[in-house]
């Protein structure tokens, strides 16, 4: 270890491992198909870069979101590691040379995403890499059953046809039983060596709370605390109409949604970050990246779509390890919200296949046509034209985005782009300097270097500031410029991008999406209604509760939730030696029925049933056809 401990303090400058990094390291080291369940924020990332560099060769990481991967190449970056991401964004002759410089320049990373891992040009490239080590993270990613299911995962095993030999880590936060076993099956790791922490946060404070006044709620609750917070509210239009309910009483608020623009997340973020707002409104949009330790509470003003999201959330709670509260609030309405909600997202695979033939007319594709070009495509104007509810229109697009029939870019580049033309622009200039197109111009070619010889991405804000003119006038002048054929001006666009991956075969691909559109949506509601029973079960212990879910057991009720807290008063009976003294009763006598046990237990029948009851929940006995109780080993 003491070669990776050098590492660890020269690169990244910590001082140990923490708890279970050392393990796992040493497994990935030895060559072990590796696979990692721990929370967020525990450091997984170091479980797999660490090991690559103590490694010659490449370590090839496969990743969900394109954001995720710029922060970890920066990240390394910074600690002096060489690392690429290959993003869509790059054409072929950039990608080649990507590639060259993987090979001879010393470069130790190599990010991908799994769609881009489709092209069997990349794949050819990939299989000429000296590869130490593949990492994919985010791995629940390839489970039906896992909350962020990804198609293109499930191709990730083709590397284990370019690269049979190279060892493979899977790392992820959430994966219930089931989920793990899906991701070890389907990226056949061999006789993987298993690291899973536990879910358990003992400095949680969880409280499910019934409450008609749901805002005034949670208004005395953050009153309480001085302390940064969060509070997780359904919509966009919630977050912004929350905070300015918190701020009008007195609690500095800032919010949070994935509609906002960069440049507006960041600032919000920082605000909270650095406290002077305590509050931070969110959508769910609001949770990769957030590293702040002291956040001492964190609110469900609705409620989430699943118990993954749910413990993911409370989990930005008390990273320091400090005791935080956490409260779920609900009511009527809002139950019956989740399922609204709920309905309206789960789309048959019929509707898709309307949607998507109407897509291919929208774009006048005809049958068995592929047109390969990439689209501006504004959802709403096409709901309206045909006349299909918009919201269902999205679901619809978000699945045949996930069976790669189209692609459909959320986050379109925002970025406007120009490009001038070399000799327009000269007769240009010597006329009029005055006019404000030729101070436009002339500060095109001074600040862009390249603007003739092709598009370059430009900032009007950054014009207008220069020139101080207001941006309408340069965005104006920068239209003019272009009916005058000086320039070619892309303006930015708030449509999404979309292109078509297939063929235009309905009823063929209406055969091959319809079983996992149904799986999906069976999926959503299995979630949402496991959630719904968490909220309504008072009688069993959050924690344990929580960890059931994903297959963990808890010896002894936190004692530090709302049922825990509601139980206590209710009695004074010592459930812990009851339990024991049950366990140990069964194990002798392999089995008991009740009466039985009421023989030898000299005490009230009711709190036998309590305490049975209790052990069957937290999976140590069960019943078998004889009525009797048996262990559970
Ligand atoms: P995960 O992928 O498990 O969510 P990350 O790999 O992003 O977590 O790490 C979370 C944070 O923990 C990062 O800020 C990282 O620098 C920090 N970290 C990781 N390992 C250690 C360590 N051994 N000592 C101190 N900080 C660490
Ligand atoms: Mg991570």
């Amino acid at each position: 270890m003491d070669k990776s401990l050098e590492l660890l303090k020269k690169h990244w400058g910590f001082n140990s491992f923490r708890q279970s990094q050392a393990e796992i390291i040493r497994s990935v080291i030895k060559g072990e198909d590796t696979f990692v369940l721990l929370p967020t924020g525990a450091g997984k990332s170091l479980c797999y870069q660490l090991p690559a560099l103590m490694t010659e060769g490449v370590c090839l990481v496969i990743s969900p979101l394109i954001a995720l991967m710029e922060d970890q190449v920066k990240s390394l970056e910074s600690k002096g590691v060489k690392a690429l991401l290959l993003s869509s964004k790059l054409n072929r002759h950039d990608t080649i040379i990507a590639f060259d410089n993987l090979m001879h320049g010393n470069f130790k990373f190599l990010y991908l995403s799994p769609e881009k891992l489709q092209s069997a040009f990349i794949q050819e490239k990939i299989s000429q890499l000296p590869l130490n080590l593949i990492a994919i993270d985010e791995a629940h990613c390839i489970s039906q059953w896992g909350h962020d299911f990804r198609s293109a995962y499930l191709k990730i095993p083709v590397l284990n046809e370019l690269h049979p030999d190279i060892p493979k880590i899977a790392l992820t936060a959430t994966a219930t039983s089931v989920v793990k076993q899906d991701i070890i099956e389907n990226l056949k790791l061999k006789s993987p060596k298993i690291f899973t922490g536990s879910y358990y946060r003992d400095n949680l404070d969880i409280s499910v709370l019934k409450k008609e006044a749901i805002r005034t709620g949670i208004l005395d609750l953050l009153k309480s605390i001085d302390e940064p917070a969060i509070v997780y509210v359904g919509t966009r239009k919630n977050t912004i109409q929350f905070a300015r309910f918190l701020t009008g009483n007195q609690i500095k608020a800032t919010y949070y949604h994935g509609g906002l623009d960069s440049k507006q997340k960041s600032e919000a973020l920082l605000q909270w970050k650095e406290e002077k707002t305590k509050v931070m409104v969110a959508t769910n949009a609001f949770g990769m990246g957030i590293d702040k330790s002291n956040v001492r509470m964190v609110i469900h003003a609705h409620l989430p779509n699943s118990i993954e999201n749910y413990m993911q959330e409370i989990g930005r709670g008390g990273r320091d390890g400090k005791v935080s509260f956490t409260y779920l609030l609900y009511n009527e309405n809002s139950i019956f919200e989740s399922e609204l909600q709920l309905k309206k997202s789960i789309v048959s695979p019929e509707f898709c296949r309307s949607v998507y033939g109407k897509l291919n007319d929208y774009f006048q594709i005809a049958k068995g046509e592929l047109n390969e070009g990439v689209f501006d495509f504004d959802p709403q104007e096409f709901a309206l034209r045909y006349d299909f509810p918009f919201i269902q229109v999205y679901y619809a697009l978000n699945h045949l985005h996930h069976e790669d029939i189209i692609f459909y870019d959320q986050n379109p580049a925002k970025t406007s782009r120009v490009r001038v033309i070399e000799n327009n622009s000269k007769l240009f200039k010597v006329q009029s300097l005055q006019n404000i197109q030729a101070q436009v111009l002339q500060m095109l070619l001074r600040t862009y270097g390249g603007i003739h010889d092709q598009f370059i991405a430009i900032n009007e804000s950054l014009i207008s500031s220069k020139l101080k003119q207001p941006k309408e006038a340069i965005i104006r002048a920068l239209k003019r410029l272009d009916q005058d054929k000086v320039i070619v001006y892309k303006k930015s666009v708030n449509k999404l991008k979309l292109n078509f991956l297939v063929p235009r075969e309905v009823n063929f691909i209406y055969h091959t999406i319809r079983a996992n559109i149904t799986q999906r949506n069976k999926t959503k509601k299995t979630k949402s209604l496991a959630l719904h029973d968490f909220i309504k079960n008072d009688q069993t212990c959050r924690q344990i509760q929580l960890l059931n879910y994903f297959g963990e057991k808890l010896v002894q009720p936190c004692g530090h939730c709302d049922v825990c807290r509601s139980r206590e008063n209710a009695d004074k009976i010592d459930y812990k030696e009851l339990s024991d003294q049950i366990l140990s009763l069964i194990k002798k006598h392999k089995t008991l029925s009740i009466h039985e046990m009421g023989q030898f237990l000299q005490i009230d029948k009711e709190a036998i049933v309590k305490t049975l009851q209790l052990l069957v929940e937290r999976k140590f006995i069960d019943l078998n056809l004889q009525n009797k109780f048996y262990l559970i080993t």
